[in-house]
């Protein structure tokens, strides 16, 4: 098997496939071999676990991922790369490759055909012009899995793990600590890849909850609210609240004072319990419905 983190090996298979690298497809491919096996590692994936890869690339963190799993299911969407994963993975009797775009694959399907009794896991170093849609893929869908492991930009790490209720907040840090405990496990330099991208990464872990952290009476309604709580950043919630919902001044006011939350709170100031109250006393409020 070549070493798929050796830069001249990487940039000989490809040459002899025709293969450039798109930027537009973010592809930058893994060339430190320590970020692999921490990654596999980290993931907390054995021989009992499927494993969904998104952008296998070149296959350096499938191969990886191969060793420590019962099977590995890789989503590529650049077909160009098909003929050199045949290649480079071609020792593996574990890995099925599949060519489409992950955010309009059936998830729940394909984790019911290929993984049936098994754990699932996601890994992935993940195309970063598509890392919020793919996290939220990987939630809202409730596909069933166990752990989502991803490499992304260093600042996007910072805002998905970061904690509701501080300066770093936005929608997705509260989308994802409603379904998980997240963590940031390390960071990578931008020369860890080829070719180098602009900024350095993190990996993260997210570890998905046997239960949403707090139960709102309308989930659609809830994700509305905090959708339209970080709709424009240096507004206040109320501000945010009367452009979403179409409320009135007197009845966002009546919420948010409800809710124990003085009158010009913004939303990167409330925690999920606080969204969630506010979801509850919206949906209570007469003829108010999600479309
Ligand atoms: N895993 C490899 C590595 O770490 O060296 C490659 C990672 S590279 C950052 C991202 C990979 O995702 C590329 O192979 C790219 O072609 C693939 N990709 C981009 N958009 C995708 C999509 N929508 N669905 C599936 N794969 C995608």
């Amino acid at each position: 098997m070549p070493e798929l983190y050796n830069i001249s090996v990487i940039r000989e298979v490809l040459k002899r496939h025709g293969f450039n690298f798109s930027k537009a497809l973010g592809q930058n491919f893994i060339t430190n071999p320590s970020v692999c096996s921490r990654m596999g590692e980290l993931s907390g994936i054995d021989k009992n676990s499927g494993v969904i890869e998104i952008g296998p690339g070149i296959g350096v963190l499938s191969e990886e991922l191969a060793k420590r799993a019962g099977k590995l299911v890789c989503i590529e969407i650049d077909k160009k790369l098909l003929p050199v994963l045949d290649e480079t993975l071609a020792g593996y009797d574990n890995i099925k490759i599949i060519n489409g775009d992950i955010l309009r694959l059936d998830l729940k399907r394909l984790i019911q055909e290929e993984f049936s009794g098994k754990k699932v896991f996601v890994c992935a170093n993940l195309p970063y012009y598509i890392t919020s849609p793919v996290i939220m893929k990987l939630l809202e869908e409730k596909p069933g899995i166990k752990s989502i492991t991803v490499m992304v930009q260093k600042e996007a790490a910072r805002r998905i793990c970061a904690e509701p209720g501080t300066r770093e907040a936005g929608a997705i840090s509260l989308a994802v600590r409603y379904y998980t405990k997240p963590r940031i496990l390390f960071n990578v330099s931008r020369g860890s890849f080829l070719p180098p991208p602009s900024v350095d990464s993190s990996v993260i872990r997210l570890e998905l909850l046997p239960a949403p952290s707090v139960t709102p009476q309308n989930e659609k309604l809830f994700f509305k609210t905090v959708k339209a709580g970080f709709s424009m950043r240096r507004k206040t919630l109320q501000n945010c609240l009367l452009a979403g919902f179409g409320l009135s001044k007197a009845e966002t006011a009546g919420i948010i004072s409800a809710c124990g939350l003085g009158a010009n709170v913004r939303a990167e100031e409330l925690s999920l319990r606080n969204f969630c109250d506010i979801a509850d006393k919206i949906n209570n409020s007469k003829e108010l419905l999600i479309q």
